[in-house]
């Protein structure tokens, strides 16, 4: 997937101002408020000099790094958000996603203002010890102007990062912060064994998945859309095969969706028959491309995965992906933005237009920074959740299956009986209280929408939940009247 600019002209971030105010437009909110509201607050940009190891030839030079973190808001602290390790990393995109992820964090109810990091490199050209040498000097750049740590800014993965790079981070920081008993919860995303939350990798798309799932559960809507309820049956094509991607198709395909196409970033797969998602993972993983995959139709343009006949289109890669001179071919009903910015306001028009769906990002890939707060609380308050209560709550479980069946003279289904009698451990708590999370903003973003015949489009209805729960964060802190 190759990064588009916006045809229309404008910027990312301005793209994200122009949604911002469109939503604005229908509040009462002072001016000055709004304008605090939509700013970023803080802007750093760093340059600093890695040796580094070309990956091919093992030539060593020092190259000056370009970087980024952006805060957008501190409404609430701390500031979170991840970051990006990509090329086309720049300025004004690192702000645009800064200031999703404050709109995101409203939405979602938890409690952190919007920031995000970039640092602009082709990270298939280094080797791993120079991504490393990069990784912890950008952190230490962090730490030197106090932009990061658990009460100030939490980076996470993004496009480009994963696991390894968190654990990079969090080494870096604790080495720097001797004694500070709260450091693990400088950054989120960590493996499992160095400070992570079971559940966090399969975040996001796990919550594109609770999202559209419920957003398809409601027959009067879906009927709008000439669709059926339910996610069984559907025909879903997905941009990306990353994390999001991934997982987001899986949990699909799980819930008996076909999945019809997927894109890389050098071509498209396509069978309206179904593709086997773990197939599909298997061959790219021993052959490093789809190019080549025997199972479906291989188009070179990746763009074509988002223009087939399919019910649900989840682009699931970069911003700028569907703008008005793609938009007038895409098919889908329902466009479920796994993405951070894929749709331009001017495709986004044009798709309205067409009576599409769209689910908007800064509600729908909220599942990741979920998931990630509940990281941090479980590093802030240093025990794993289910710990304290697991046992006991299968044991009064216990209690109650046995008094069941003395009661009523007749035994519980085996499978039933072990079910019932689980007590809740750590993927269990997080996977269900994202689920929640997920169901709740979406009624909260539906009903917004429902009542005020003003707005239109669903990402409106999600601007305006956001754009008012951070003004009330402003006027209960007595900033503003
Ligand atoms: N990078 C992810 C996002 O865009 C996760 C952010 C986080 O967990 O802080 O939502």
């Amino acid at each position: 997937m190759s990064k588009k600019a916006s045809p229309n002209g404008h910027s990312f971030f301005q793209n994200v101002e122009r949604y911002f105010d469109k939503a604005a437009g229908l509040l009462n909110h002072d001016p000055g408020l709004l304008y605090q509201i939509k700013t970023c607050n803080s802007v750093y940009q760093m340059h600093f000099p890695v040796l580094v190891e070309d990956k091919k030839s093992g030539k060593k030079s020092v190259e000056v790094i370009e970087a980024y973190r952006v805060q957008h808001s501190q409404h609430k602290v701390p500031c979170k958000g991840g970051i990006r390790y990509s090329q086309d990393v720049n300025q004004d995109e690192v702000m645009a996603l800064a200031a999703l992820m404050t709109y995101k964090c409203a939405i979602v109810d938890v409690p952190f203002g919007g920031a995000k990091g970039g640092i602009k490199i082709n990270k298939k050209q280094y080797s791993d010890d120079t991504i490393e040498r990069i990784t912890r000097r950008y952190t230490t750049e962090l730490i030197k102007k106090n932009f990061i740590g658990p009460g100030i800014d939490v980076p996470a993965p993004d496009y480009g990062t994963g696991e390894r790079e968190m654990s990079w981070i969090v080494d870096t920081y604790v080495a720097f912060h001797p004694g500070e008993i709260d450091a693990y919860g400088c950054v989120t995303g960590k493996p499992i064994l160095n400070g992570g939350v079971r559940g966090r990798r399969e975040a996001t798309g796990r919550g594109v998945y609770f999202g559209t799932r419920e957003a398809c559960s409601i027959t009067e809507d879906m009927k709008k859309y000439g669709l059926t309820n339910g996610i069984a049956g559907k025909r879903v094509a997905v941009q990306g095969l990353g994390n999001v991607g991934y997982y987001s198709a899986k949990f699909f395909q799980e819930a008996g969706a076909t999945l019809v196409a997927v894109a890389e970033i050098d071509c498209a797969v396509l069978n309206p028959k179904g593709l086997d998602l773990e197939d599909i993972m298997k061959w790219k993983g021993e052959n490093g491309t789809l190019l080549t995959y025997p199972k479906g139709k291989v188009v070179k343009n990746p763009g074509a995965a988002l223009e087939v006949d399919c019910d649900i289109l989840i682009p699931a890669a970069l911003e700028n992906q569907i703008t008005e001179e793609n938009a007038p071919r895409i098919k889908a009903k329902i466009i479920a933005e796994g993405a951070n910015g894929p749709c331009t306001p001017g495709a986004e028009e044009i798709l309205l237009k067409k009576n599409v769906l769209i689910i908007p990002d800064m509600f729908l890939n909220a599942g990741g920074v979920t998931v990630s707060y509940f990281e941090w609380l479980k590093n802030l308050s240093h025990v794993h959740f289910g710990r304290m209560n697991k046992r006991f709550q299968e044991n009064t479980q216990k209690v109650f299956v046995q008094q069941l069946e003395k009661l009523t003279g007749k035994s519980v289904d085996a499978r039933e009986r072990s079910w019932l009698m689980e007590g809740a451990d750590e993927e269990d708590l997080v996977n269900s209280g994202l689920e929640d999370t997920m169901i709740t903003a979406y009624h909260q973003v539906r009903e917004t929408w429902k009542k005020n015949p003003k707005i239109k489009d669903m990402r409106t209805a999600a601007f305006v939940v956001a754009i008012n729960n951070v003004a009330s964060a402003y006027t209960t802190l007595g900033i503003w009247p």
